[in-house]
This record gives C-alpha cells, sequence and structure tokens, in this order.
C-alpha cells in the first residue's frame, strides 16, 4: 500500500513539497493546480519531469477540476482548459488521474436531475479526457451544499456511467461527515476507486461538520478509521492512500513539519490494515 501527501499547506511551494515528501518517505503527491501554476513562474515543466525521473517520489493524481457541473458557457470553457492543461502536465509527468469535483448551492434539482446533469458532464469531460489518456476522479463532498455529498449518490453516477475513464474519489472526512454508510462501501467495484484521501475530523455533528478546517491528522478525531480501511482492504482495493489535510492550524507550522508529522501518522493508521512491502521497505 503506497501512502501519498496531497499539496494542502497553503503557504508551502510544489519545490518544498517535493523535497520534503522525498525525504520523509512518502511514495506519491498529489499536485494541486494552483501549486503547478506557481511553480511554472520560475521553473519549467521539465524540470519537474526531471524531478521525477531521478527520485522516488512520482505523482499521484492532479488536484483538481471543480465546481463542473450546472455550469454557464464561460465557466464551462475554463474547466475544460484546465483539463487540457492538467492533461498535457500529467502526460509529461507520468500522472493520468485528475480529481473532479462536483458544484455546490445549484437550487432545487432533485437526486435524479443532479444524476443527469453529472453524467452528461462527465460523459463530455471523459471524451476530452480520453483523447490525452487521462482519466477523471469524482469526489462527492459531504457538505449539505454540495450536489453530490453522499457514497451512495456517487456510485450511483459512476455505475451508470460505466466507463473505464471514470471513476471516483473516496475521501474519508467526506464519508463521514454526512454519513454515508459503511455498508454502501462494501458493495462498491475497488476498481472504481481511482483515489482515497484520509484524514479524520473534529467531533461535530452531521450536516456542521463540513469544512475542510475541521479536518485533523489521522487518527487524532472522531472518523472511525479502521472500520473504512478494513472494508477497503475487504473489498479488495490495493490503490494508493493519500493524506488531505486542510486546516488553519496546520498552515502555521513549517511544511517541513507538516509533511513529516502527516507521514508518521499517517502510516500509524494505515500499516495496521495494510503492512505492506512499501512501507515495511521505509523501514528498512
Ligand atoms: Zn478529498
Amino acid at each position: 500500500m503506497k501512502l501519498s501527501f496531497n499539496q494542502t499547506h497553503k503557504y508551502s511551494s510544489l519545490e518544498e513539497d517535493l523535497k520534503y515528501c522525498e525525504e520523509y518517505g512518502f511514495d506519491e503527491i498529489e499536485l494541486r493546480l494552483n501549486k503547478i501554476k506557481e511553480y511554472l513562474k520560475n521553473h519549467t515543466i521539465e524540470e519537474l519531469v526531471m524531478f521525477f525521473d531521478t527520485h522516488r517520489l512520482k505523482p499521484y493524481a492532479l488536484n483538481s477540476l471543480e465546481n463542473v457541473t450546472f455550469c454557464d458557457d464561460i465557466q464551462y470553457q475554463q474547466i475544460k482548459d484546465d483539463l487540457n492543461f492538467l492533461g498535457e502536465i500529467g502526460n509529461k509527468i507520468g500522472c493520468h488521474t485528475i480529481v473532479v469535483v462536483p458544484s455546490f448551492n445549484v437550487g432545487d434539482y432533485t437526486i435524479n436531475q443532479i444524476k443527469m446533469e453529472s453524467i452528461r458532464v462527465l460523459n463530455d469531460l471523459a471524451d476530452q479526457a480520453e483523447k490525452m489518456n487521462m482519466r477523471l476522479a469524482f469526489e462527492f463532498v459531504g457538505d449539505p451544499d454540495c450536489s453530490v455529498n453522499t457514497l451512495q449518490q456517487c456510485y450511483d453516477i459512476i455505475k451508470k456511467i460505466n466507463r473505464e475513464s471514470v471513476g471516483m474519489v473516496l475521501d474519508f472526512f467526506h464519508f463521514h461527515s454526512l454519513g454515508s454508510h459503511i455498508e454502501e462501501l462494501k458493495k462498491v467495484d475497488p476498481e472504481k476507486i481511482f483515489v482515497v484521501h484520509i484524514d479524520d475530523a473534529d467531533d461535530f455533528p452531521r450536516g456542521y461538520l463540513k469544512q475542510d478546517k475541521h479536518r485533523r491528522f489521522p487518527g487524532e478525531g472522531s472518523i472511525n478509521l479502521d472500520e473504512i480501511l478494513s472494508t477497503l482492504k475487504q473489498i479488495g482495493y490495493e490503490g494508493t492512500i493519500s493524506v488531505e489535510l486542510f486546516r488553519d492550524e496546520y498552515d502555521n507550522w513549517g511544511a517541513e513539519e507538516f509533511i513529516r508529522t502527516a507521514k508518521i501518522k499517517t502510516e500509524n493508521i494505515v500499516r495496521k490494515h495494510f503492512p505492506s512491502k512499501a512501507i515495511l521497505n521505509n523501514d528498512g
């Protein structure tokens, strides 16, 4: 089981994140669109390619295309431009997965209408993504304001699309925050889980617990991580697990301390369920 870090530290650069993820033993990294754009202001893409060619650390996924459903033409064109940009970057660095997020506060649409719109948009984006050898990971967000906010609703969309290039993200925070059911996770085809985000959460009630700032290091909150991890193991998930933390408090730490702590805390939890060679090798 490989461990990845999602570039969520507000003030760190891609350069710093690469350095410390390599140093503290992450296997992979999820790159974020704004950090890539920032990096390219004073680096070339060839430098990034060279980094991955000469280090153990590899890219896991690219984050993210957001608010992709119920868009107007201008918003949608920006999404397609970003998809094109991330596709070009991904092909150069050898990363073929892009995280895609549904829209918020869309108004009075029923679950079925949201499903139809999500299917329409994901199919259209997948037409473009496939030409670039990219695949899309749709991430439900456990916030009452998000149009797709439970595992069941998201997986229903993914199954209906039934396309090799379209899968989903399972984020522990979003799974927990609106009470997605573990029984639903047991029914998921592991091949349809393209990305896993691990994190923990403050012990707040459903619906209130929705903001990224309520995330905590794995093992320091109220999410039943063991239940989700053991279920992932049971259904045969063998992909990477990526720690994704947004919390103002952590942004006050330096990037090095943040990444080092994230690695230790994530490994402690994940290794109980997935004591794989990749993790054991880090010890030796
Ligand atoms: Zn996530």
